[in-house]
């Protein structure tokens, strides 16, 4: 009897993830998540690492999941969830994926929308490159995280 009691204690708790919030990021994006917590808590934005799962696919032209779109930011329940999609496009541009990762977490975490300014969160096909320019990029990334109104 006890054994049944502790077989049903463990099912019961194994039920239980459903509640749990993951933090689970794909190692071919690992380096631009944490560059970005590091540059939200250079600017004083104090984000947890916490409820935050992002995938990564690499696209060959051919099996893309999302053919028209790089990424994707959306909550399933509480559960924050980022896709990442990587193809030539994104590959031929030195900063494009930082700045793909920059915007997905910006929906994600920051709650920002789409804008018509010059940011990183412009539209879906402005992959903003600013390598050798990192004035450029401290300017995007003070927009980012403290939006000019
Ligand atoms: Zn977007």
């Amino acid at each position: 009897m006890k054994r049944i009691i502790f077989i049903l204690i463990v099912l019961l708790n194994g039920c239980n993830f459903h509640d749990e919030l993951y933090y689970e990021i794909a190692p071919e994006v690992q380096i631009h998540v944490d560059t970005f917590y590091e540059e939200a808590a250079k600017r004083g934005v104090r984000l947890e690492k916490t409820n935050l799962i992002v995938m990564y696919e690499l696209c060959d032209g051919i099996k893309c999941k999302w053919s028209d779109l790089y990424g994707l930011s959306f909550k399933e329940g509480d559960q924050r969830i980022v896709y990442i999609v990587d193809d030539y496009l994104v590959r031929e541009e030195p900063d494009a994926l930082e700045c793909l990762v920059f915007h997905e977490l910006g929906h994600a975490l920051l709650y920002r929308s789409h804008t018509t300014e010059y940011s990183i969160m412009g539209e879906r096909n402005n992959l903003l490159e600013y390598k050798g320019n990192p004035e450029l990029r401290e300017w995007l990334l003070d927009e980012l995280f403290t939006p000019r109104k």
